[in-house]
């Protein structure tokens, strides 16, 4: 037989199964950590700042590139950043810019059959829209979204604060729930979870209460008309006004290379 080299490769699983061999693909994992916001809504409504501590979208970046690089180090997985302090990656803004209009049609159309559960813009909502649809074709193994909660100034009474763990429970692989509780079981090992109650599932045949992992259904993680294909979980790294030890917040860069450590672990554990 005249297989030439591509056709070889191409059956080396079905030879290695012949001669008796599993052979494992050396495929390293890929991610995609998609910092939550960006600087063009960092003066749009809803967005979160607390003078002292910072904007969410800049220190969400900070615990991204932590996180990638915990990942680097500990591990073979290899971690790609949807965007830095500037712009989106070449190859997202490649994708985002000529279906622009067309993402905008369609989160208008799900925004009339579903009421939105966020504050993002149309436009922002879109993005989102596109990474997804750009994650889903480009073969990443896992999309990890980044946020910090916040609790406003507009209710300092409820003082949630707590990290939460969100997958979806509708329109995405069952490994995003498997993903979600191995990250959120390291997390816990150095963090308390949310104490806010809307972060929690209750079990249907059980009294149980897990405080601190959710379903939630939003774009980036599956939602009714947004499929996803690809694994995903978004991370909410606290409380925006949260005080850790000694009075530091997540502007602390020791927190957020813990909450890096823990993340990367669970991740790591999820692939293990
Ligand atoms: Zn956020």
């Amino acid at each position: 037989m005249d297989l030439t080299r591509r056709e070889f490769i191409a059956d080396l699983p079905l030879l290695a199964y012949l001669l008796g061999h599993p052979l494992e693909l050396a495929k390293t994992p890929r991610i995609l950590i998609n910092p939550g916001h960006n600087k063009r809504t960092a003066n749009a409504p809803g967005e979160r700042y607390i003078s002292g501590v910072g904007s969410e979208h800049e220190l969400n970046t900070r615990i991204s590139e932590k996180l990638a690089n915990e990942l680097a180090s500990r591990s073979g997985i290899e971690a790609v950043l949807s965007r830095d302090d500037a712009e989106y990656t070449k190859e997202i803004r490649d994708f985002y810019s000529p279906n622009r209009m067309q993402l905008e049609r369609e989160v208008r159309n799900y925004r009339r059959a579903h009421k939105p559960t966020t504050n993002l813009t149309v436009e922002d909502a879109a993005l989102q829209l596109g990474i997804l649809k750009w994650a889903n074709m480009s073969g990443f193994d896992a999309v990890v979204n980044i946020h910090i909660n916040f609790y406003g100034d507009e209710d300092p009474k409820r003082k949630s604060s707590g990290f939460a763990v969100f997958f979806s429970d509708i329109n995405s692989p069952k490994s995003s729930m498997d993903l979600a509780l191995r990250i959120y079981n390291s997390l816990k090992e150095r963090f308390i979870p949310s104490n806010n109650e809307s972060e929690s599932m209750r079990g249907s045949t059980s009294p149980i209460t897990l405080r601190g992992i959710a379903t939630n259904r939003l774009i980036m993680t599956g939602s009714e008309l947004h499929p996803v294909q690809v694994p995903s979980v978004m991370i909410e790294c606290g409380y925006l006004g949260q005080k850790y030890a000694d009075g530091k917040t997540i502007a602390d860069s020791q927190v957020q290379r813990a909450y890096a450590q823990q993340i990367s672990k669970g991740i790591i554990r999820y692939f293990g």
